[in-house]
C-alpha cells in the first residue's frame, strides 16, 4: 500500500498525467470562451510541479502542498494560475501533517473560500469554483465515499454549460458563454478523478 512520500508522488504523477491527456480539450474549451491557453497553462503548471515530484513529495504533506502551490503560481499563470496555487498553498496552511477525513473536510473549505476572496467569484459564475463548491458540500454532507465524489466533480463541471460566465475572461462574452463547459471547472474535475483514483487504490 501506498503511503507517505509514495503516495504524494502517485498523486503527483496522477494529476500531471490526466491533465497532459487531456491538454488539448481544455485548450478547445478555453477556445470557445476563452483565450484557448488553458490547456497549455495547466500542461506547463504540472509538468513543472512533476519535474520537482521527488524532493516536493520527500517534504511532509504541508509542505508538499505549499510546494505544489508556489509552482502553480509561478508556472501556470493567466487567471487559473494564481487560482489553484491559492488552493493548493490553503490545503497547505491548514493541513496538519497526518490529517483525518475531518480535518481534509475543513482544509477543503477554507482553501475554497481563499481562492473566492482571491477571484471574488460566487457558486454559478461558471468557474472552477462550480466544481470545487459542489465537491465540499458533498464532503461537508458526511459523503466520503470516492467514487461520488468523483461523479459529482465529472457532473458539475457539465452543468457548468448553460451557466452565463459572470468572472473570469469567458464573462467578456455575455451570453455567448452559455453552452459551453468552464475549462477550468473540467480541469478541476479531471484533477478530482485522478485524486480519487490514486486514493482509492490505497483505501
Ligand atoms: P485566463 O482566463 O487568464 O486565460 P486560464 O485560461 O488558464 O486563464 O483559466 C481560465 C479558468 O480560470 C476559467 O475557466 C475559470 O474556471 C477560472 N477562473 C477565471 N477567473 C476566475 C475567478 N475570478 N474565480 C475563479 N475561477 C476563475
Ligand atoms: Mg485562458
Amino acid at each position: 500500500m501506498k503511503q507517505g512520500a509514495e503516495l504524494r508522488q502517485a498523486l503527483v504523477a496522477a494529476v500531471a498525467k490526466v491533465i497532459e491527456q487531456h491538454a488539448e480539450e481544455l485548450t478547445a474549451l478555453d477556445q470557445a470562451i476563452g483565450d484557448g491557453d488553458h490547456g497549455i497553462n495547466m500542461k506547463r503548471g504540472f509538468e513543472a510541479v512533476a519535474a520537482d515530484a521527488a524532493s516536493l513529495a520527500a517534504k511532509p504533506l504541508p509542505e508538499f502542498l505549499k510546494g505544489a502551490g508556489m509552482t502553480l503560481v509561478m508556472k501556470v499563470g493567466g487567471a487559473s494560475g494564481p487560482l489553484f496555487g491559492t488552493l493548493f498553498m490553503t490545503l497547505g496552511k491548514e493541513l496538519p501533517i497526518e490529517p483525518t477525513a475531518a480535518d481534509i473536510v475543513k482544509a477543503f473549505r477554507a482553501a475554497i473560500v481563499a481562492v473566492q476572496a482571491r477571484g471574488k467569484a460566487e457558486a454559478g459564475h461558471k468557474t472552477m469554483l462550480d466544481v470545487l463548491i459542489p465537491v465540499a458540500e458533498q464532503l461537508e454532507s458526511g459523503n466520503l465515499d470516492l467514487d461520488a465524489l468523483a461523479a459529482r466533480a465529472h457532473a458539475a463541471s457539465e452543468a457548468t454549460k448553460p451557466l452565463k460566465a459572470i468572472r473570469g475572461r469567458a464573462s467578456f462574452l455575455g451570453d455567448r458563454s452559455i453552452g459551453h463547459m468552464d475549462p477550468g471547472a473540467r480541469s478541476s474535475a479531471l484533477m478530482i478523478g485522478a485524486v480519487v483514483d490514486v486514493l482509492k487504490e490505497v483505501a
